[in-house]
């Protein structure tokens, strides 16, 4: 089969590469449709602590299942289209024990840990698979996982129905975000983002949008809501300037999220966390319900995943692809085809 292959700093081939052979209790799944993040950028650049070339990169992924060697039971077979659940769990650390394998000890990723998504087909097993409803069309699938982060983010956050929020950056991850935020009912969402393209769409998309380099957010947030603070701040950049306005934005018992990945340890206000006692929470990847949310959230139309897509490509194209990541102000989600 062809795949997009890492194999080393920088190097990134469309090449042939043995199709995968399947052992019991796996499923291949012939890829439709796989998306690229950050962390495939950060594979790209030589700076991904785990990964060993070579490797199929490519962990947000769509297809169909071409062959399953799983028992009847699983009620997975030929044909049936699939959104990939691609994290890789131990099943016996702490967290696995507790029912948090998403944040296993030894959490690994299909196209890290194990050959991905940028191939004619990827080797999954039975529980890597959540069936997608006639109702959401390839494209929209193929945006399953960015959306689950989304969704995982505001699910962590304990966000309600009412509440006010600001997204600090306006990337994939965070236009999707505030997205959910609507979709279950925020009463003010402000995105705020320093990138023309991204704030522009996300303003398109009707949210009420602030370019922090230009006002500050707190103004924009008196201005937008009438108040000096929002219930939730959801940090969306890794950016140091995101993590004041995060703990200046939030109100007195407020929460903020952290999603973004910052790149140096950052400085943050402890002590106006600790004055306005804000609670704090990371949130990493998703669980499976995550998935099954994201799904049905598609399903109803309540998130538009494909004004997020801002390239779409075919596989051979990888090394385009790839390039056009290193412009964020121009591509957002770029979509390989099969
Ligand atoms: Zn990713
Ligand atoms: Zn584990």
């Amino acid at each position: 089969m062809l795949a997009g292959v890492y194999t080393g700093v920088e190097s990134l081939r469309f090449q042939e590469w043995p199709k995968p052979e399947l052992g019991p209790n796996e499923i291949l799944v012939k890829v439709r449709y796989a998306g690229i993040c950050g962390t495939d950028m950060m594979i790209y650049a030589g700076k991904h602590p785990r990964v060993v070339p070579p490797r199929v990169l490519g962990h947000e992924i769509f297809g169909a299942i071409a062959k399953t060697r799983a028992p009847a039971e699983s009620k997975l077979k030929e044909g049936d289209r699939v959104a990939v659940f691609p994290l890789i769990s131990c099943g016996r650390c702490v967290p696995c024990r507790e029912g948090n394998a998403h944040v296993c000890e030894k959490l690994g990723l299909l196209g890290i840990d194990a050959d991905g998504g940028f191939a004619e087909y990827v080797k999954t097993t039975p529980e890597q698979l959540i069936p997608v409803p006639p109702g959401v069309d390839d494209e929209q699938a193929a945006l399953v996982e960015p959306l689950s982060v989304a969704v995982h983010v505001v699910r962590i956050s304990g966000f309600t129905a009412g509440d006010t929020a600001l997204v600090t950056g306006a990337g994939p991850i965070g236009n999707l975000i505030a997205q959910v935020l609507r979709a279950v009912g925020a009463r003010h969402v402000l995105v705020s983002e320093a990138m023309p393209f991204r704030r522009e769409l996300a303003g398109r998309m009707g949210f009420a949008v602030v370019n922090p380099l230009e006002v500050k957010p707190a103004e924009a947030i008196r201005k937008l809501m009438g108040e000096n603070f929002v219930d939730h701040v959801f940090e969306a950049t890794g950016a140091p300037a995101a993590y004041r306005d995060a703990v200046q934005c939030c109100k007195v018992r407020g929460h903020i999220t952290f999603v973004g990945l910052p790149k140096s340890v950052p400085e943050v206000d402890v002590l106006n966390l600790v004055f306005k006692e804000i609670r704090t929470s990371g949130a990493r990847v998703y669980t499976p319900k995550d998935f099954l949310v994201a799904i049905s959230l598609l399903e109803r139309g309540a998130i538009d995943v494909k004004s997020v897509v801002t390239d779409r490509l075919p596989l051979k194209d990888i090394e385009i692809g790839l390039q056009r990541m290193h412009n964020p102000d121009s591509s957002l989600k770029i979509l390989f085809s099969l």
